[in-house]
């Protein structure tokens, strides 16, 4: 016999707000209305696999911070990622290097320890992205994490008092519904928010234009000594405007004008490179088309970079590409909107709030929004002082019982540009989940909890 009660009944009658990137048809009215070619999917149930306190999407640096922070609260908690580990642009996009994290307490103090212990720290900030995933996996088992891999969310529902309540995915297992008293939304992209009709902003606020993208790949058959004896990288780990120079100049000897002027290398270990060299510009995040294209001409020129570099003897002469990233990586995508919008004068005045979730010490990085815009990066002009994320703008304004961590929280262009490190999306992931357990809890939405500050 099949319990009724444990079926998410979708279709006929269920409002959904349809967003850019997600066409939804909402009621029957409209299904019959649209003329337009598209397949009209029939209703049907969906079975709801699991029930808990907090349910945390997307498994990258803001996720596993959440899941892991809920977790030891107490409250059960579920973290679902769509790729084969967790990490998010640590692992899957192979960044290999964590900015802003020297004085963030907490999680990412523990994780730069765990890093540490097992060996994936090379210099202060550059870790081994293989030992990354082994990390994180281990941190979240710990803590009680109940993790779902390889499983997408692809939609979400509210009940009648606007509050969201149930999430749906797709994976190895079919189509599945999950039931939580609390969601964080920590996919980079705002999936979550969008699929449950938050309203978002989305790129420049005069062009809406976006970062561009960058495929990592790591390397083998390169010295360290050698290169940063040849002044390609600056020490252990570091890298300075002069090496990136070089290094550009010497992929053009190579035969390649690379899409990013200013290509990185960060030492993992002796014998083992990150490089970052490349820009995918005007590529939107909300299309699958437009990220396959970038991928595979990213593909196409890292290669021929590695070729061309090889070409060239001396200290390039065994260079060889080990992998590139899962994920070409994706640095700017929704920005959803909450209670608190984090701005430039916030930057520029370097704000303090009672509701302090972190203090960002990261500058204003835009990476080139065109290709003719000089290929590098820049700060527009803005000069930020360390500024504190209030936990406002973490909490979702438009649908209750949703918080977001990480790049997709609410502030504008030019501040997601300075908050977006990995060490801030941690501290965002770690008081998500500890504001999200207590609303569990205590039976409230996230904007009533009292929240005191972050700040040691
Ligand atoms: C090329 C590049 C270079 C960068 N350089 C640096 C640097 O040097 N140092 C630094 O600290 N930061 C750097 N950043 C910024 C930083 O990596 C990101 O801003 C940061 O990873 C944001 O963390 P996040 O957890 O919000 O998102 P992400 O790391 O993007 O993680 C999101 C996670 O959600 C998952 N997900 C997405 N959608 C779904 C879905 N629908 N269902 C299930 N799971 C989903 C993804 O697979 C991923 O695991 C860089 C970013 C890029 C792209």
């Amino acid at each position: 016999m099949t319990d009724r009660r444990n079926f998410l009944k979708l279709g006929t009658g269920i409002t959904l707000t349809a967003m850019s990137g997600f066409p939804i048809f909402t009621t029957a009215a409209e299904k019959i209305k649209n003329k337009e070619n598209r397949l009209v999917e029939p209703t049907r149930k969906i079975p709801i696999v699991h029930e808990c306190d907090v349910i945390v999407c997307g498994g990258g640096p803001a996720g596993i911070a959440a899941a892991i922070s809920a977790a030891r609260q107490g409250a059960s908690t579920t973290l679902i990622e769509m790729y084969g580990c967790l990490g998010g642009v640590w692992t899957t996009g192979l960044l290999s290097n964590i900015i802003d994290f020297r004085d963030k307490p907490g999680i990412m103090k523990e994780l730069v320890f765990r890093l540490e212990t097992n060996d994936a720290q090379y210099s202060a900030k550059v870790y081994d992205a293989e030992l990354m995933k082994y990390t994180l996996d281990d941190m979240c088992v710990e803590s009680g994490v109940n993790i779902r891999l390889h499983t997408r969310i692809v939609a979400a529902y509210k009940n009648s008092e606007n509050k969201l309540e149930h999430i749906v995915t797709e994976s190895f297992s079919g189509r599945e519904a999950w039931k939580a008293k609390v969601f964080i939304d920590t996919t980079g992209n705002g999936d979550l928010s969008a699929y449950a009709g938050c309203g978002f902003d989305y790129g420049h606020f005069k062009s809406g234009q976006t970062q561009p993208m960058s495929l990592m790949a790591i390397l083998t058959g390169l010295e360290e000594e050698e290169l940063v004896a040849q002044g390609f990288m600056a020490s252990k780990g570091a890298t300075t405007e002069i090496s990136k120079r070089k290094f550009y100049n010497e992929i053009q000897k190579g035969g390649v004008s690379a899409s990013y002027t200013m290509p990185t290398m960060f030492a993992i270990r002796p014998g083992m490179i990150a490089m970052m060299a490349n820009h995918q510009y005007e590529v939107s995040a909300l299309s699958a088309e437009q990220i396959s294209r970038a991928t595979i001409e990213a593909r196409k020129e890292v290669t021929q970079i590695v070729n061309g570099l090889r070409s060239l003897g001396g200290v390039w002469k065994d260079v060889r590409i080990v992998t590139t990233g899962a994920q070409i990586g994706i640095r700017e995508g929704r920005r959803i909107r909450g209670h608190y919008t984090l701005t430039s004068e916030d930057l520029i005045k370097g704000a303090r709030f009672s509701d302090a979730v972190c203090r960002v010490n990261f500058t204003v990085d835009v990476h080139s929004l065109k290709k003719n815009a000089g290929g590098g990066y820049g700060s527009h002009g803005i000069k930020a002082k360390p500024y504190d994320i209030p936990i406002r703008s973490l909490i979702a304004k438009d649908v209750n019982g949703l918080m977001m961590a990480g790049r997709c929280i609410s502030g504008d262009f030019f501040a997601h540009a300075s908050y977006r490190v990995t060490g801030n999306a941690v501290a965002m992931g770690e008081a998500a989940g500890m504001v999200a357990a207590k609303a569990a809890f205590e039976k409230k939405l996230p904007q009533e909890i009292e929240y005191t500050g972050n700040m040691e």
